[in-house]
């Protein structure tokens, strides 16, 4: 028996071959997370060719967890047979999207190949899977492919074990599969030439929406400003980063540098957009940043597209936060000139994933089409008979279902709190239950009282349970990396906000934890969040509250302070000083917003989430050793980090004149300072060894990579998500974690 990424991705007939070629008979077929195999020969007493053969020259996209040996029956078969199989019972594979593969690629390049130039080529082992299928088993019926009739070439290979396409549900070719269309937006009339009209449209400066695997790109020419620009009037977004696609590598290290790990990202067959540093900055892409987002092309369409062009601009077809638009009738004709539509449609919308690399390790910002549905399984000690419902926080949602020992995370959904999110929210739920068989007997949501996601749970009739936000988060990675129940960490679990056991907004938190408990070890002492939400758009609010820690009302002269009205100053210290509509919040984002602002590095109104923090990243120096003061209260639990002698500090270098980018790197300094001196303390204090770095604060790789390598010194083992990412998105498996632990303690 294989366990592991084995369906759907050219295994069965892989092993048919493999078993012709050395004379074998016997038969394979699928069985939940795996393939059965019987093989028998009478001649030859072990199998070590076949085993050793499976390991080296199994298929690209297939992924071996565990080979178990058995030995069986001797039935005297005459041949090798691929049996068909009833799924369903168990848990069963759905692969993501994949790229196209070099065997289809250099097909579509052959001028004298029946799929010449034809831009919905593929085959087992590589094409669409989770954005097409609609429920399983994993056959043409069940997903969009269903209104097309294979032509007489396209089944004669479907049939064909010994074929590239057995099997190969999206099956296509120009005389049977999907078309494409170019058409004008405003008219809907059609125009003629295809991909090199479109081509030459991009080049003239026009906006196109172009159909992809999770939904509509918008697209432009990456290098004519005056495109950009109209591209971001269209989207409603100023400064927000835009993703690029390039024709190939070269093109992508004329504008950035790229290590092994990234390249090995960029060409890998789930083709992610890859966070690079800066080489040559391009105008309008990614402003105030020292980072592109650069990918290669990923559907046949894509590369048919850039044949003739190096770079674009290829950023989801959305307004603001609503999710990435899959169909014409959504509205896409208001956001560009012309529209490249084919007649493939897409059943589940996904974006592009995005991942940067700090320490050799991806690091997820958004995991997305071509990483969903990937399973991910849990320590065997954890595993539990019933399906769970994990339904995560409000912004950067995702959901996971478990079942039989797996968890399957959903692709970023976006902010709840928009209504179109919310319905995204539900058709995910729709889809992942279905896909997977997954009948919810739990369900598992945030502590805060008011999230859209609570709400579901408490309408859904179902026994459900709440886990507070930053225990979620740091159980995700302790799941993910099947740490055993009873191992305690600390966790430095780095946000802008999550609900409370107290009410008040946390974010800046250190918790003692295993799977079933926490306890609140240490946090970043609560300042007023003035205005609240309005406090994480307008930075200057941050700041004024950290002055105000620090220096009571006489706040000093702060060159950024000049941008701001004196009324509007006058009137959150007002509120500061009165406690009106001023939560309190331990919040490392706020904390990171204050300083940016002070440094002159943030606007005075954010566009997007982390913006200020982002850009004071982006301004750090790397040389810079020297760190700012700070204080831990430890007579009692929860410790508190005060930061009155960091925000003194800062005021005193600006005074000084010193640049921003060394106050950034300092500020950096002294978060990783906080962090080692609080892990020390739970060495002393619980034997801790094992810490874990989670929340959105995370995503910073100078922090991340500073504080990894002060841990590591001081002899801890850090650990963090690799696979998904340390933002919300994972507060999702981090409920499954804590369901299945109270589970355990149930039995
Ligand atoms: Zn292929
Ligand atoms: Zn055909």
């Amino acid at each position: 028996v294989v366990f592991g990424v084995v369906q759907g991705v050219g295994f069965r007939p892989f092993i048919y071959r493999l078993a012709h070629k050395l004379h074998y008979t016997g038969w394979v077929k699928n069985i939940g997370f795996g393939v059965e195999i019987h093989l028998e020969s009478k001649t030859k007493t072990d199998f070590k060719d076949f085993l050793n053969d499976l390991q080296e020259t199994k298929p690209p996209l297939s992924q071996i967890e565990e080979i178990i040996l058995e030995p069986a029956a001797f039935l005297d078969l005459k041949d090798f047979t691929i049996k068909k199989t009833k799924e369903g019972k168990s848990f069963v594979f759905i692969s993501p999207d994949i790229s196209v593969c070099e065997n289809c690629y250099q097909e579509m390049m052959n001028a004298v190949d029946r799929r010449h130039h034809y831009p919905f080529i593929n085959c087992t082992d590589c094409g669409p899977r989770y954005t097409i299928v609609k429920s399983l088993p994993y056959d043409r019926k069940e997903t969009t492919m269903e209104s097309f009739a294979m032509c007489e070439d396209c089944r004669n290979e479907y049939v064909d074990p010994l074929d590239r396409r057995y099997h190969a549900q999206p099956i296509a070719c120009p005389i049977c599969g999907p078309q494409i269309h170019l058409a004008h937006a405003k008219t809907g009339r059609k125009i003629k030439g295809g991909i090199r009209k479109t081509t030459s449209l991009i080049k003239e400066g026009k906006i196109l929406a172009v159909k992809g695997l999770g939904g509509f790109h918008l697209i432009c020419h990456a290098l004519n400003h005056q495109a950009v620009k109209r591209l971001r009037q269209i989207k409603e977004r100023k400064t927000k980063p835009l993703a690029l696609m390039a024709r190939n590598l070269e093109i992508i290290e004329k504008y950035a540098s790229v290590s092994p790990a990234e390249r090995e990202l960029l060409v890998s067959a789930r083709r992610p957009i890859v966070l690079l540093k800066k080489k040559k900055d391009i105008r309008g892409i990614s402003p105030h940043l020292d980072e592109l987002g650069f990918m290669l092309p990923y559907t046949p369409l894509h590369y048919l597209l850039l044949e003739h062009l190096d770079l674009i601009v290829a950023t989801s077809s959305n307004k603001k936060d609503a999710p990435i638009m899959k169909d014409e009738e959504e509205g896409i004709d208001a956001l560009c000139d012309y529209i490249l539509s084919h007649d493939r449609p897409i059943h589940m919308r996904a974006d592009d994933s995005v991942i940067k690399v700090v320490d050799e390790q991806p690091v997820f910002i958004r995991r997305a089409r071509g990483y969903v549905p990937y399973p991910q399984r849990v320590h065997k000690d954890l595993s539990s008979p019933r399906h769970i419902l994990a339904l995560g926080g409000e912004l950067k949602d995702t959901i996971s279902v478990y079942k039989n020992g797996y968890v399957v995370t959903s692709q970023f959904l976006g902010d709840l709190d928009e209504y179109q999110n919310f319905k995204y929210f539900e058709e995910t739920i729709q889809h992942l239950t279905r896909l997977f068989e997954v009948k919810p007997e739990l369900i598992v949501a945030d502590l805060h009282p008011n999230f859209h996601s609570t709400r579901y749970a408490q309408k859904s009739g179902l026994p459900y349970l709440q886990v507070q936000h930053h225990f979620a988060h740091i159980l995700a990675p302790l799941l993910e990396h099947k740490i055993p129940p009873h191992k305690k960490v600390l966790g430095v679990s780095l946000d802008g906000y999550g609900y409370g056991e107290d009410g008040n907004a946390w974010g800046g938190e250190f918790l003692i934890a295993d799977y079933s408990s926490y306890q609140r070890f240490a946090h970043f002492q609560y300042v007023p969040l003035p205005g609240g939400d309005l406090a994480a758009k307008q930075p200057w609010r941050m700041a004024l509250s950290y002055l105000m820690d620090a220096f009571g009302s006489e706040i000093p002269d702060v060159k950024a302070l000049k941008k701001v009205r004196k009324n509007n100053i006058k009137g959150v210290m007002h509120m500061v000083e009165q406690g009106i509509n001023s939560p309190l919040t331990s919040s490392c984002g706020r904390l990171f917003d204050a300083v940016s602002f002070l440094a002159g590095t943030s606007p005075l109104e954010v566009e997007f989430e982390a913006e200020a923090p982002m850009r004071l990243e982006s301004a750090a120096d790397e040389g810079t050793q020297q760190s700012y003061g700070f204080s831990i209260q430890s007579q009692s639990l929860p410790f508190q980090i005060s930061f009155v002698k960091t925000i003194r500090s800062v005021v005193q270098d600006l005074r000084q004149n010193v640049k921003a980018s060394s106050i950034s790197s300092k500020f950096h300094n002294t978060i990783t300072r906080v962090i080692a001196s609080i892990a020390e303390k739970a060495k002393k204090e619980h034997g801790i060894d094992t810490v874990v770095f989670v929340g959105g604060v995370f995503l910073n790789k100078k922090l991340l990579h500073r504080a990894t390598a002060a841990l590591k010194k001081q002899g801890f083992s850090v650990l963090r998500p690799v696979n998904y990412s340390p933002n919300d998105e994972s507060l999702s498996i981090g409920q499954i974690a804590y369901a299945l632990q109270k589970e355990r303690n149930n039995r």
